[in-house]
């Protein structure tokens, strides 16, 4: 069976992928940074360089100039889009701690706080209700073309991201690319029969919307715990300050009841059917489905063109981590899935890069032509290559919000992947929060919501 070349392979992606790829004659220099480049992990250094140069510096002067509290910041810093001249000078871009995207008012006042935080002119929403809620306010302006996506923290207090559509298309699109970047030439858009274990059809949480990305990239794919009801921001609030509603307690304990031997069983018909899989899901997830693959003692061989895709956290019971590595292990033995092909994504609700695992050393590799990693040593100052510390990024395909951005992360950067030639610089696997902050997470939000591993 002869190998489809790179370029066919990526060709074919954009087929897949159109309805996230803009006219060509639109695009901009971020766009040229992501839809013009093919593998996003083996951009040649030099013109990766440039390409980023041109994009973070676009993006830079467009909030400059269309957004005023980003423009009041840079001139509070001295810094304006003519002091950008080389890379150098991104340093001097100012960084957006993620606190700020959580500093927002109660009701009405909050349609103004994202119109403050918005680049450019935001949809104007009418309201009946007289005192709105939150999330009437984002239903609204979701339903004018926005994206707002949230996510949660354990104290409740909630992370707000604007997305304009051609933001989130980039987000989209750039995730599928990574992820397709690293699994060639394994991954067969026509023949995998991907599951993917959550997927919420009319929600705004970034987990949801993430698990989108490999929906238009797979000729079968099946949804093993499809979420029909809006997980409202107070949903969301109660069950990261671990105050579930007692109703909501015992649904999920039936749905996962219910979608628990509904995957079990998919397994075993692609089993039966000798099909090659891809299963999509957070790990603390998967790894209750293996926990219960191992009790029945079923195990599978599904084999070196099968893949387990991972995002969201490590975090797989309450106090309780899992390594990457311990997981790889286990999907190997329980279902015959190499290690190659077990790969993990870091990304996170402000920005729009994702960060992939390459198969040979599962480090992170990060989409350099078009996001600037920035380490934050503990004096506040940028550290070098090799050091600990907050991890902060410019991402250039932000446009409707500064994508400007210091994480509550704590990561080690590397200038190279010590394992694989890709050239691009790496983050070190094991991803923490740093001292201080509170538990977040993809992962953790819908462990927390389905009160997985509470009990067993
Ligand atoms: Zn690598």
């Amino acid at each position: 069976m002869g190998e489809i070349s790179f370029d066919e392979y990526i060709k074919k992606f954009d087929r897949l992928e159109s309805r996230y790829i803009p006219p060509k004659e639109e695009w901009l220099p971020p766009d040229e940074a992501l839809y013009g480049v093919k593998d996003i992990y083996r951009v040649p250094l030099e013109k990766a360089k440039k390409l980023r140069f041109k994009a973070i510096k676009y993006t830079f002067k467009h909030h400059y100039e269309n957004n005023k509290f980003y423009r009041n910041l840079c001139k509070e810093k001295n810094v304006s889009p003519d002091d950008i001249k080389s890379e150098e000078d991104f340093l001097k871009i100012p960084l957006l701690p993620d606190k700020f995207f959580k500093n927002y008012p109660e009701g009405k006042e909050f349609a103004f706080w994202i119109a403050n935080i918005y680049t450019g002119d935001l949809p104007s929403i009418f309201i009946k209700k007289k005192n709105p809620k939150i999330d009437d306010i984002i239903r609204e302006f979701n339903r004018k073309g926005l994206r707002i996506a949230y996510s949660s923290g354990t104290s409740g207090r909630h992370t707000f991201i604007p997305r304009d559509e051609r933001t989130f298309n980039r987000a989209v699109y750039g995730g599928a690319k990574g992820f397709v970047s690293m699994a060639y030439p394994r991954w067969d858009f026509d023949k995998i029969h991907g599951y993917l274990s959550l997927y919420a059809r009319n929600i705004n949480l970034f987990a949801g919307m993430m698990g989108g990305i490999f929906t238009d990239m797979l000729k079968y794919i099946d949804y093993g715990f499809v979420l029909n009801i809006e997980v409202t921001t107070d949903i969301l609030q109660a069950a990261m300050r671990g105050r579930r509603n007692i109703l909501i307690r015992l649904a999920s304990l039936y749905i996962d009841w219910r979608r628990t031997r509904k995957f079990i069983e998919w397994l075993k018909e692609r089993d039966r059917d000798k099909d090659d899989i891809a299963l999509l899901g957070a790990p603390f997830f998967l790894n209750h489905i293996m926990s219960l693959l191992e009790k029945k003692g079923l195990s599978f061989d599904f084999g070196d063109k099968s893949f387990v895709v991972t995002g969201g956290g490590w975090k797989i019971r309450e106090n309780v981590r899992i390594t990457t590595k311990e997981f790889r292990d286990r999907v190997e033995k329980v279902l015959g899935i190499p290690h190659t092909n077990c790969l993990d994504a870091y990304g996170m609700v402000e920005g729009n890069g994702f960060m992939f695992h390459c198969p040979e050393g599962h480090y992170l590799h990060i989409p350099y032509s078009y996001y600037y990693p920035i380490i934050i040593g503990k004096d506040g100052e940028p550290a070098g290559y090799g050091e600990t510390g907050r991890f902060a990024f410019l991402d250039a395909l932000a446009t409707s919000y500064p994508g400007f951005i210091i994480s509550g992360d704590e990561v080690k950067l590397l200038e190279h992947c010590p394992v694989c030639d890709r050239p691009g610089p790496v983050l070190e696997p094991e991803i923490k929060r740093a001292k201080g902050e509170e538990v977040r997470g993809c992962a953790e939000e819908v462990r927390r919501m389905l009160s997985i591993g509470s009990g067993d």
